[in-house]
Formats: C-alpha cells, structure tokens, sequence
C-alpha cells in the first residue's frame, strides 16, 4: 500500500470548506487519520453523523495533538483566539495552513502566535457556495477552482509544496501570491460584489417597507442573482470586511467613481459610454467561461 501523503489531518472549524476538505481528502486518501473540531456540539453531531472525520473533538487543543497538518477553517475574526488555544499543542514539524479569505490578516493574527519549527502556510481556496455548515460541503467543491498561497519570506519551501501537493490532489489548480497582493485581487473580485450584493438587497428592502411596492414579488432574474449571494453566511462576511478594510475601501471608492460616471451617462443621455460599459461586461463574462471559471 502506499504511504499517504500526511498522518493526521486536524480541521479546526468544520462548517462549508473543513468539511468540503474532510471529504475531499479522504476521497483521494490524503491523510491516515482526519480529525475535526467546532466550537459547538450542535457541529460536532452533525460531523459524527455524516462520518466526515475518524474523530470529532471538541478542544481545539487535543484536535491538534499529533497531527503533521493543521487547518484553520473558522471565520478569520476568530483566528487569533483559534492560533492562541492550539499553538502550545503544534509540534515542531507540524505544517499549519488556514482557508482564510483574507491573507494579511490571517498572518498578523496568526504567525506571532506560532511556536519556533512550526511550518505557517496560509492558504485561500477560492471556491465556495452561500451555504454554510458541515452539511453545504462537498468533495468536488475545489475541482477547477484556484487555491492561492501566501508563504512568508522565512516558509520553508518543502512545507509549502506539501500543502500545493495536497490542494491540487483535492483538483485544485495552485498559485502564490504575495498576501497584499491577493488581498486587493479578492477585494474586487469577490469582497467588493459581496458589498454591493448586501447593499442591494438592503435598498430593494427598504424600498419595499416605505414604500409598499412590491419589490421581492417581482423580482426579475438581474436582482435574483443578487439575492443569491447576499444569502451568505453574516459573521464569516462581516470579519473578511473588516480584515481586508483597507483594500475594500480602496475597491469601493474606484466603483463609486465609475458608479457615477455611470449615473452622468444616464443624466445625459450618453449612448455611447453606456453602450461601451455594457459591452465591457460582457467581454469580461466571455473571458471567464473561456476560462471556465464562470
Ligand atoms: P462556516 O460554514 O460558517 O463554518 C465555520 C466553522 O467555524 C464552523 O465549524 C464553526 O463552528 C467554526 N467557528 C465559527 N466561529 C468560531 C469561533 N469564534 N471559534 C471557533 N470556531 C468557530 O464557514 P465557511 O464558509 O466554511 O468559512 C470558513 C472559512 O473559509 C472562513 O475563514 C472563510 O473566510 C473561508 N472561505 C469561505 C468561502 C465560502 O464561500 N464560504 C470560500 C473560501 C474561503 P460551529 O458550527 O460549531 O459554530
């Protein structure tokens, strides 16, 4: 039989993406032994009944015990508290990646805690669906998808290039990135939408409540789209906004420009830039399902 790639798999926090992982590593037999840990019991029954772990484990700290790969899977507003418990616990040796969606962050709040030996490398599966909890996940979830890397300057490489090893055999496809770097790229494209998605469905609602129109009984297929990505889970999108704050801010500020650029086309009957701006979208549309990311 051959080796598999790590012993012990703990996943700390196993809601869309832990439990996503625990599937998809032990479909492609990744690791000897998969533990799981969540803060509430009400997670830790539902891991114990869709078997998605060998064990489930309620302190953080004994899930990390004799495991060689560790990954952190909570909200990144409670990383540091996560980092704080199970740091004393990491082995020297022990590889300790996260799925963050924000990367600065994440390293701030994390790498100071880290004992000497333990290898850091934060990591961000850019995959993902509205729904959270151990029951939304899947194995197939990270199949096509990026996962994106963000070593430090001093992460040993052959650490690194276990956890690159270890995305791709889940069907990922792997990049680095330097972690401000990636921050702005995700501000755009998926921090900013989910901004403006929250805000919509926000304004339709007011809108409905003042007004008594009937905004949600008629909502047409353009709104629709938005209502599906506001339907995500508020804690995990109230912490990337305020741990990416700086590049979202920046984000936002470029699309109020065009916004109103926008705005001043329609005011003035501007056909041209109106024409032009709509076809962009569409080219950029094209350019993904090119891609196949759309
Ligand atoms: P999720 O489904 O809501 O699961 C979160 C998990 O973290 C649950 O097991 C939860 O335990 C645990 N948790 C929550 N707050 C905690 C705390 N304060 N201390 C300890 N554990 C806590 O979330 P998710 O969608 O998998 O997201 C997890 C991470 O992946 C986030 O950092 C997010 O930025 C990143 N990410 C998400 C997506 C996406 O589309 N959802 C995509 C890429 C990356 P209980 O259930 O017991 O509360």
């Amino acid at each position: 039989m051959t080796e598999r790639p790590f012993r012990r798999l703990a996943l700390i926090g196993v809601g869309l993406i832990g439990s996503s992982i625990a599937r998809a590593a032990r479909a492609a037999g990744l690791a000897d032994e998969i533990v799981a840990n969540a803060r509430t019991e009400t997670t830790l029954a539902k891991v114990r009944a869709l078997e998605l772990a060998d064990r489930a484990e309620p302190d953080p700290a004994r899930a990390v015990e004799g495991a060689d790969l560790v990954i952190l899977c909570t909200p990144v507003g409670a990383l540091a508290e996560v980092a704080a418990r199970i740091a004393p616990c990491l082995a020297a040796g022990t590889i300790l990646s996260d799925v963050g969606s924000t990367k600065q962050s994440v390293i701030r709040d994390v790498e100071p805690l880290l004992p000497q030996g333990v290898h850091f490398v934060p990591a961000h599966p850019v995959a993902g669906t509205e729904f959270s909890g151990p029951e939304a996940g899947f194995a197939e979830l990270f199949q096509g998808r990026w996962t994106i890397l963000t070593p430090l300057a001093g992460t040993d490489e052959t650490a690194t290039a276990r956890v690159e090893r270890f995305w791709r055999a889940m069907g990922a496809m792997t990049a680095r990135m330097e972690p401000g770097h990636h921050d702005r790229v995700l501000a755009i494209v998926s921090h900013l939408p989910h901004l403006i998605a929250f805000t919509i469905c926000n304004t339709a609602d007011h809108l409905e409540q003042q007004a008594k129109e009937q905004v949600l009984d008629y909502a047409a297929s353009g709104f629709r789209d938005f209502t599906r990505i506001a339907a995500s889970d508020p804690t995990m999108w109230r912490d990337v906004f305020l741990n990416n704050r700086e590049a979202l801010l920046e984000m936002l500020a470029r699309f109020n420009e065009d916004v109103q650029a926008m705005a001043r086309a329609v005011r003035w009957g501007d056909a041209g830039y109106i024409e032009d701006s709509i076809a962009r979208g569409r080219r950029i549309r094209q350019a993904l399902i090119e891609k196949k990311q759309a």
